[in-house]
């Protein structure tokens, strides 16, 4: 027997065949049953995700022998001439290759004969928005009026650059990139049909250079094979693809948050000497970060990794939003990647600039925050550096928050930016030292956070002495205690807001990075305080 490709071998035959389109499969199947049939069909979508495939298989169904069927016999003689490309009223076209209008002209013209072989004439253009402007003139007076015995399949990875009249004739499907997880049981059930001991962890990694493509990942697999002379282990592919391991981008990243660039630096040239592909492996930190981030904030979507107890470790050493900028400088690396005069420079400077980012910040699980809210008062350092203003001290002796002269205690205060605007916007509901509970209308619930609370507690209690533990609760009712905030209060003046960014160390840290200089300050404001002020 010749040997024949994978990717070739492993067609789908019939529509169950087709990997990772349950929804459309389901769909054909019903309006074939229901002899429903459309005269126009387009399907769109990446390569190698199945478009052709399911174009020559509604081939089969409308013209086996034994009836319009959702389940060719793949036995007779026009299912299996089909399979193997000599049907004579299966007209393959490839747009790519006859883009020109006399060519299209020349196809069409023999549209309005009857099938010689079978019972339609099936059309299958594929790359169909490579058509010229006059060609798809020409097709369109024949989506208008179709003969009985035509069907058309058009497909195209590109559906924006067809005109919305050859959109508006044809049913359209959308085939869905192929997900790593059903790609790799497909590539499992191939190995196992094919006699191929294949390890779990290297058909993941197969899957996931795949990107989607069924066919990128069955010619993968076939180099796989070649590569591991029969077998298929996950060091091997990823020495085949040029990835670097799980391990060394966990330990990178380390180094990179731990600001170690020399450590950082030996680990690249150990991935030069692996072979590594340095485009790549930006592209594995880029995962790795996903991970993390899903980590820190929802983990129970997290992926099965090898190393659980690594990433988890990393998680925790590094703040969410730290690692957002992480990700984000990763994008911006891959990027730009070509510009750099090579791969293993491009991704040193790459390690560098993540490096030079180097405030170590020690994250706090999510377990630990209610416990930080509740013992708020004991772990605030308290500094009794002033008296309490009058209005202040008046405030806290008063007992019913009828009495407390809210306006007065905010005005004596040093507060900016959005803190500020929240305590305008509160009105006191109980203030028994040291706690404070302040009543916010549902509007403005987005704006108060344990963060928020906890922040405002802080700079409470630094400047006027008197511990202060706050908490904000939601009542709709109120609708804004202090009417009578001065404009200057909400809307704090320019100087004052740059003294409050050049003290961000967040932001200096983006401003030395890139050297780059403040231009302009706004302050955006609410429109729905807007309109209530
Ligand atoms: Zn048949």
């Amino acid at each position: 027997m010749t040997y024949r490709v994978l990717a070739r071998k492993w067609r789908p035959k019939t529509l169950t065949d087709l990997v990772g389109q349950p929804a459309l499969v389901q769909t054909i199947q019903a309006s074939i049953e229901r002899q429903q049939l459309h005269h126009a069909y387009l399907f769109t979508g990446t390569r190698g995700v199945g478009k052709t495939s399911i174009a020559r298989i509604l081939a089969k169904c409308l013209n086996c022998e034994e009836g319009i069927t959702a389940t060719p016999c793949l036995k007779c003689d026009a299912c299996v001439s089909i399979a193997e490309g000599r049907f004579a009223d299966l007209i393959e076209v490839d747009a790519a290759s006859r883009t020109r209008v006399e060519e299209t002209r020349d196809l069409l013209d023999n549209v309005p004969y009857a099938p010689t072989q079978g019972r339609y004439k099936v059309y299958l253009i594929d790359e169909v928005h490579m058509l010229s402007a006059h060609s798809f003139n020409a097709l369109l007076k024949t989506l208008e009026e179709p003969p009985e015995h035509v069907k058309f399949f058009l497909a195209t990875t590109d559906p924006q650059r067809l005109p919305v009249t050859i959109l508006s004739r044809c049913l359209q499907f959308h085939l869905k990139a192929v997900s790593p997880d059903s790609l790799s049981a497909h590539l499992e059930h191939i190995c196992d049909s094919e006699e191929v001991i294949a390890s779990k962890d290297g058909l993941k990694l197969i899957s996931r250079a795949a990107a989607g493509s069924v066919r990128d990942g069955l010619s993968l697999l076939e180099q796989a094979i070649a590569y591991g002379q029969g077998k298929v282990e996950a060091s091997e592919v990823r020495q085949m693809l040029g990835s670097a391991s799980e391990m060394s981008i966990y330990e990178l990243l380390d180094k990179v948050l731990t600001a170690d660039a020399g450590a950082a630096l030996s680990i690249v040239d150990q991935m030069a000497q692996d072979g590594t592909i340095f485009e790549s492996a930006i592209e594995q930190c880029i995962t790795t970060l996903h991970q993390i981030c899903l980590y820190q904030q929802v983990p129970e979507r997290v992926q099965q990794t090898a190393h659980p107890e690594t990433l988890s470790s990393l998680a925790e050493k590094v703040a969410p939003e730290r690692a957002q900028l992480v990700y984000q400088l990763c994008l911006y690396a891959k990027r730009d990647f070509g510009l750099a005069p090579d791969a293993k420079t491009a991704f040193e400077m790459f390690v560098l600039r993540l490096c030079s980012f180097h405030r170590v910040e020690t994250h706090q699980p999510k377990s630990e925050k209610a416990q930080a809210v509740s013992s708020a008062e004991s772990t605030l350092p308290i500094r009794r550096v002033k008296t309490a203003p009058p209005a202040m001290q008046k405030a806290v002796a008063s007992a019913s928050p009828e009495t407390v002269d809210w306006i007065s205690v905010i005005s004596s205060l040093n507060v900016t930016g959005l803190n500020k605007i929240v305590l305008s916007q509160a009105k006191v509901k109980s203030w028994a030292a040291p706690q404070l509970i302040l009543e916010v209308s549902q509007e403005h619930e987005g704006c108060v956070s344990d963060e928020r609370s906890l922040a405002i507690a802080k700079l409470l209690t630094d400047q006027t002495g008197i511990p202060v533990k706050l908490t904000f609760s939601v009542n709709q009712s109120v609708v804004k205690a202090a009417t009578n905030v001065p404009d200057n209060l909400t809307e704090p003046d320019e100087e004052q807001n740059n003294k409050h960014l050049e003290q961000d160390s967040d932001l200096q840290s983006l401003v030395d990075a890139f050297d780059a200089t403040i231009e302009k300050v706004t302050v955006l404001k609410n429109e729905k305080q807007g309109e209530n002020s």
